[in-house]
């Protein structure tokens, strides 16, 4: 058996809707600016761009009802609500949860202007809350995907805006690495995000699966 220095960081999971077993999380990986509102109000041009993508630690995921503490080192922590798609064995989307990739919107601006790495901004503890997995096919591909805070609509769009639809990101993603069971893909923000503070409830919706809350600790 092997022995180690000191106890391995336990097996991050989600759970998963209608079954005892959880989805065991290896790895997450995001897509930027794939809606073209959204591109447009981060001073884009969403028309010339293909997927891109960024990457959290598989334990920033925060589920259960677990609630995530307002980050350190920032002072403009921004809320973004995105369809989550799971890659199972074979490396096919074997289900999906509604996600909410947090951002240090502060310290991405200052990434982006020195050219520099997203991590900080993105990749931090607790920054990718997330839902219960829901098994099968997408039950609304075009649905409606919509965050509130505090009980007031923020975001709202369908995902028939999304520029890449999924299928295309693992596509493209698979292109880039070798797509693994337990692989999340977050598949990028519609229009209309914002600042959050601690204490704030939101809410985070995406037609046919189970709904995220969480309150900003
Ligand atoms: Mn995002």
């Amino acid at each position: 058996m092997t022995s180690f220095l000191f106890p391995p960081a336990p097996t991050v999971s989600l759970p998963v809707v209608g079954d005892a077993r959880r989805f065991p999380v290896r790895r997450i990986l995001c897509v930027g600016q794939n809606y073209a509102a959204h591109a447009r109000e981060m001073g884009n041009d969403p028309t010339r761009q293909a997927p891109f993508f960024f990457s959290k630690p598989a334990d920033a995921i925060v589920t259960d009802g677990g609630d995530p503490a307002y980050p350190s080192a920032t002072a403009n922590l921004h809320y973004e609500v995105e369809l989550v798609a799971a890659i199972g064995e074979g490396g096919a989307i074997v289900g999906w949860a509604v996600g909410v990739d947090l951002t240090r919107r502060d310290l991405q601006a200052q990434a982006k202007e020195k050219g520099r790495p997203w991590d900080a901004a993105k990749g931090f503890d607790q920054s990718a809350p997330c839902g219960p997995l829901t098994l099968g096919a997408l039950p609304e591909p075009e649905g409606a995907i919509v965050l509130t805070v505090n009980g007031e609509t923020k975001q709202s769009s369908t995902l028939a805006e999304m520029i890449w639809n999924p299928a295309e990101i693992v596509g493209k993603a698979g292109e880039l690495w070798a797509l693994q069971p337990g692989d999340l893909i977050f598949t990028g923000t519609p229009e209309g995000v914002g600042p959050l503070v601690a204490g704030d409830v939101v809410e985070a919706t995406v037609a046919g699966l189970e709904t995220l809350r969480f309150t900003v600790r």
